[in-house]
């Protein structure tokens, strides 16, 4: 288990080099790659999970809900920004949303 708890803490180190912390809004604003095409972008970061064969693309700000609760996260976790910032990845600022509370929103 000490190597899976190694892998999350090296990961968010990755993360944090990558980011400069916003003075007036607490915002870690990732500086990193960012998707392409229309706005909002978010932050990619090249991931080798433990689960994966590869290592992939994954969105910054997904990685850094996955590091502060040192789990995966599936498919049908959506993550939202709190703070409106699409490339800030304070977790703090973050929230997970199961997929059926943004189609429940999208119906009302
Ligand atoms: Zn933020």
């Amino acid at each position: 288990m000490e190597g899976k708890h190694d892998f999350w803490v090296q990961l968010q180190e990755r993360l944090v080099e990558q980011c400069f912390k916003s003075p007036d809004s607490d915002c870690l604003v990732w500086t990193g790659c960012t998707t392409n095409g229309n706005r909002p972008y978010y932050g990619r970061i090249w991931v080798k999970m433990p689960s994966d064969d590869k290592g992939r693309s994954y969105l910054a700000h997904r990685v850094a809900v996955m590091c502060h609760l040192r789990v995966a996260l599936g498919r049908n976790d959506l993550v939202s920004h709190l703070c409106g910032h699409s490339l800030c990845v304070n977790a703090c600022h973050l929230t997970i949303e199961p997929l059926s509370t943004n189609i429940d929103r999208r119906t009302c």
